[in-house]
């Protein structure tokens, strides 16, 4: 598969190159040429085959003459060691991303992106360097994904005093191979810092650098693989009818990879993508302008994106029109999401997330507005509620800790603070290993 750069089609990489260069010289998204259809077969068996079986069909053609097929089996076996359920609960299903080592559904594109790295630079000398910008949960999922990977780097950008205690020690607790920077600015701060980084040419002379944001193609496509086993899933047991998927979104990569499964042939209908009150995409469906802006603390903090990535990314697929054709946009206020917290609890016994409470009322005030077609519901929850049992305790009473949380909350926190500057950020990395 060839891809090119968002902004210029003469930049091209093959899966290898746009994977471990992240970003385009020219500061673009690499996004593939053309998005592959699954064969016939696959599309009307995605509801009955397995999640690795579907992983492997999904992923073959972005990566075709460079992964083999035996070694992608090997990756995505070692990746993918917990899947995606599909729950039933009051009206809808509800689609559990959270059973992975950090409780996050990032943990998919994470640790097929560190087997696939690890495999790409077989036979490789000098060290990769990893920078990634979090707003809480990435940098926990690569951390862990990458932890004692040989030869490989990894810099953690996160905004200070702005993640739980619990993602925090999920970035900064890991040590050897993780270093964590605190930030003293927003998670806006943190990634242009990442992009200021992996373009400054004095860098890029003396080490190999790559990110590993959800900028980076090889973290996306894995992500594509749950849209296609849920929509199967949910058509097979719902008439037939193709699915609505809500998808509680920040950054916007994870809605790029469920518009990625939905061209290849997945059946889902439509895609709602819900944000908290930094509503840049929903406000771009609504009027056709598109204004980036500072993002705005709320609970749901891994979705405080002002600015997001991957719209580029959706924006070189996509026309306005066709956007505004599969995609609903919505946009849900702190006292919204605390309040459906709290009233699915006491309705159903099943516990949301501040995140994945956002999609849950997203589709409330949708259906409220007739907007949402025949067929089933799907909403992606995105995080464990335990990760964010600041937000949802207090509201709702104590949530099991699942046992990867419980060992991470006994690590202790080792970083290093430095400013939302440039200078500063690179001086600090041509000092590092
Ligand atoms: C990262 C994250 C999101 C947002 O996903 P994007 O791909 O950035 O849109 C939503 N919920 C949780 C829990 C996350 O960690």
């Amino acid at each position: 598969m060839r891809y090119y750069s968002t902004r210029s089609k003469n930049e091209t990489a093959n899966f290898t190159k746009a994977a471990l260069t992240g970003l385009a010289p020219d500061g673009g998204l690499f996004v593939p040429e053309e998005i592959p259809q699954y064969p016939t077969p696959v599309i009307s068996s995605l509801g009955t085959m397995g999640f690795l079986d579907i992983a492997f069909e999904t992923i073959k053609p972005f990566v075709k003459g460079e992964i083999t097929d035996n070694a992608l089996i090997d990756i995505i076996t070692s990746a993918f060691t917990f899947d995606a359920p599909l729950v039933p609960v009051a009206d809808r299903y509800v689609i559990e991303l959270f059973h992975g080592p950090t409780a996050a559904f990032k943990d998919f594109g994470a640790r097929f992106m560190a087997r696939a790295f690890s495999y790409l630079r077989r036979g490789e000398d000098l060290p990769l360097h990893i920078l990634v910008a979090t707003s809480g949960d990435t940098g926990g999922a690569v951390a862990d994904g990458f932890f004692d990977v040989p030869g490989i780097f990894v810099t953690v950008l996160y905004p200070k005093g702005r993640v739980t205690p619990l993602q925090e020690r999920q970035i900064a607790g890991l040590g050897n191979n993780i270093k964590a920077l605190a930030v003293e600015g927003s998670f806006d701060d943190c990634q242009m810092l990442v992009k200021a980084a992996l373009a400054d040419e004095s860098l890029q002379k003396r080490k190999a650098l790559s990110s590993a944001n959800s900028i980076n193609i090889s973290r996306l496509i894995p992500q594509a693989v749950y849209y296609s086993a849920t929509a199967g899933k949910a058509a097979l047991e719902y008439r037939s009818l193709p699915v609505t998927l809500c998808v509680p979104s920040g950054n916007f990569g994870n809605l790029t990879a469920g518009l990625y499964a939905m061209k290849m042939g997945a059946p889902v209908r439509q895609f709602i993508a819900a944000t908290n009150i930094n509503k840049t995409v929903p406000d771009y469906l609504d009027s056709g302008n598109y204004a980036a802006r500072i993002s705005q603390t709320t609970i749901s903090n891994a979705m405080d994106v002002g600015a997001p990535s991957n719209f580029e990314r959706m924006s070189a697929h996509f026309s306005l029109e066709d956007m505004r054709k599969i995609i609903l946009g919505v946009s849900v206020t702190d006292d919204e999401t605390t309040g459906t917290i709290v009233r699915i609890h006491n309705n159903t016994g099943y516990f949301l997330d501040p995140h994945s409470a956002v999609g849950w009322k997203g589709v409330d005030k949708l259906k409220a507005d007739n907007k949402i077609g025949e067929g089933a519901v799907g909403i992606l929850c995105t995080a464990h509620p335990a990760k964010f049992s600041e937000v949802v305790e207090p509201l709702i009473g104590s949530v099991p800790l699942p046992a990867s949380l419980t060992n991470a909350m006994e690590r202790t926190v080792s970083a290093k603070t430095i400013p939302a500057d440039i200078s500063a950020f690179i001086g600090i990395l041509h000092e590092a290993h």
